[in-house]
């Protein structure tokens, strides 16, 4: 028997309509490329979304249609969160930050028609517009009177668009699996693979992270430093307008003077970046001793925080973190914060501790561990194993990606995360290793085997292989191993020289050492296992610790 309910599919629109009706007034700030801090409320928005909507009909899109974007965190980025895949077609964020080849490879992958800059950007799109098979044209993300010169073809203006256009939508009734968003994560083998959120997935996210620990109120300003160009920016500006939250965004600024000047003008109350930022804010509030009172959490995320900085953010300047974890293919948030409970029962010390856990499995995501031979271990804290995910905001798949997807998944279908963890009887979790073969640095992924395969290509090279190292600001940076053919003596300046321009500077490695052999497992793959462990008491030379 069915039961007796309305069947209103749930739809990304309905977050926004929902803001512009009950909180039209709440502010969303937005420091832009262009210089001022522009404001306005969630009704204006929506009714810029709107014209954002009808403008994309005016060029011809069709539902299914990708749209791309290049741009910081701003209020044009998220109209055409709400325009793009409001009207049914599906909008991929592009990471700015990685290197030409891959935007290119991105792009033609996902078939983009239109792509939306920021100014920032257009220098980066001029340099690469000639590989893109499937672009029809280039929307500014700015005025007529910041327009700049370019020799991109089919240029438009995003406020000319706009201003040409009704600020009414009617929004097409979509199945709610149709597809929403798409955004690409590094592999560990050459090319990007692509995640396509749903409306579904993503209006489920919304709501599951709102009854988890990273709960928001219509108190709230919050401040996602977290990119929109990587992970939906941990889904915030979904949540943000189901409580009428006030949203803060800080355009093309990282450094922690602004973050800390922005948490005191516009009083923000929460706050979300990965342990880069965070150690950044730190350095700033420590030099200037300005305070960052207003803030009732910050989240830290995509990668595991140091005890110090846990400890002084929260010793020093009284602002508990909540800690989660999560992926690109989990719309990222799988796990987050320590239960209040458990939280309340442990000693001060301990209790800063407990926030090196990445956190409790969220409503809606289920979590197992398994050994080398997929057989499922116990949740007892102590064994660890793969972590595997399934649940509604998990993927099911990477976009027309056979290659890729074919050993994402176990028999029984969970997505294989590439993680190796603990989990406890109650589902929080401890990220002990990774078995992907990725680099971390500064929330972004390095691609081991790209760095190793590019080295290669040097004449002097016999072998090469790339490994994380730690380090106190970025969290991870590579280091290569170097074994020189026979009769050549290369040096490390030469390697870096050679790899300059093959690949995006931040993936140079830190440090390059030469040894006569790389460990090898008894397929002939290199063992990074052995290679980390004979590397284990290696300091990087730029790793000196942070004042
Ligand atoms: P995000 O950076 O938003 O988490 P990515 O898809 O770029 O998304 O990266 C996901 C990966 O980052 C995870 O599989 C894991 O390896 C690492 N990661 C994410 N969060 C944490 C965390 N809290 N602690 C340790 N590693 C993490």
């Amino acid at each position: 028997m069915k039961g007796l309910m309305m069947d209103t599919p749930l739809l990304i629109p309905s977050l926004i309509g929902h803001a512009a009706r009950c909180h039209a007034e709440v502010e969303i700030c937005s420091l832009t490329v262009e210089g001022p801090m522009h404001r306005y409320g969630w009704g204006d928005c929506y009714a810029r979304v709107q014209r954002l909507a009808n403008a994309l009909r005016s060029l011809g899109i069709e539902p299914g249609d990708r749209i791309a974007t290049l741009a910081w965190n701003g209020y044009r980025h998220l109209e055409l969160y709400y325009g793009v895949s409001g009207m049914g077609a599906v909008c991929h964020t592009v990471n700015p930050r990685l290197f030409a080849d891959q935007i290119a490879y991105i792009l033609n992958h996902a078939a983009d028609r239109f792509i939306f800059v920021d100014l920032s950007f257009v220098a980066l799109l001029e340099g690469l517009i000639d590989r893109l098979t499937r672009v029809e044209g280039v929307i500014i993300m700015t005025d007529e009177a910041h327009m700049p010169k370019t020799s991109l073809p089919n240029v438009l203006c995003y406020e000319t668009l706009l201003a040409a256009e009704a600020d009414h939508y009617d929004w097409p009734v979509l199945d709610e699996r149709s597809a929403s968003a798409l955004c690409y994560t590094s592999g560990t083998t050459g090319n990007p693979k692509g995640t396509l959120y749903s409306h579904r997935s993503t209006v489920l996210h919304a709501l599951g992270i709102l009854i988890g620990s990273f709960a928001l109120s219509g108190d709230d300003v919050v401040l996602p430093v977290v990119p929109l160009f990587h992970v939906q920016s941990w889904g915030i500006p979904h949540a943000a307008p189901l409580v009428g939250a006030k949203l803060v965004f800080n355009g093309p600024h990282f450094d922690g003077e602004t973050l800390q000047r922005l948490f005191e003008e516009e009083q923000v109350t929460v706050s979300l970046g990965v342990p880069t930022i965070w150690l950044g804010l730190l350095d700033h509030l420590r030099q200037s001793g300005k305070r960052i009172d207003s803030l009732r959490m910050l989240i830290s995320g995509g990668a595991a925080p140091p005890l110090s900085m846990v400890e002084a953010i929260e010793r020093d300047y009284g602002v508990p973190i909540n800690h989660g974890w999560g992926m690109t293919e989990t719309s990222p948030v799988a796990a987050a914060g320590i239960n209040p409970r458990r939280l309340a029962s442990l000693a001060p010390d301990d209790r800063i501790k407990a926030k090196l856990k990445q956190g409790q499995a969220l409503y809606g995501v289920d979590m197992k561990i398994v050994d080398d031979d997929g057989n499922r271990l116990p949740h007892d804290g102590k064994a660890a194993g793969e972590l595997l995910v399934r649940g509604p905001w998990v993927t099911s798949g990477y976009y027309n990606d056979p290659e890729a997807n074919a050993d994402a998944f176990d028999a029984e279908g969970w997505f294989r995360t590439g993680d190796v963890a603990s989990i406890e009887p109650d589902h929080h979790i401890l990220i002990t290793d990774r078995s992907k073969d990725l680099i971390k640095s500064g929330g972004e992924w390095i691609s081991s085997i790209d760095l190793e395969n590019t080295a290669m290509g040097n004449p002097d090279v016999a072998e090469a292989a790339a490994i994380a190292m730690p380090h106190p600001k970025w969290g991870e940076r590579p280091l290569l191993v170097v074994v020189p053919r026979d009769g050549a003596t290369p040096d490390k300046e030469g390697i870096l020289a050679y790899l300059e321009d093959k690949i995006a500077k931040w993936w140079l490695p830190d440090d390059v050492v030469f040894t006569r052999e790389i460990p090898h497992t008894a397929t002939g793959k290199i063992s990074k296992l052995e290679l980390r462990r004979i590397y284990k008491d290696y300091v990087l030379p730029t790793a000196e610790r942070a004042p």
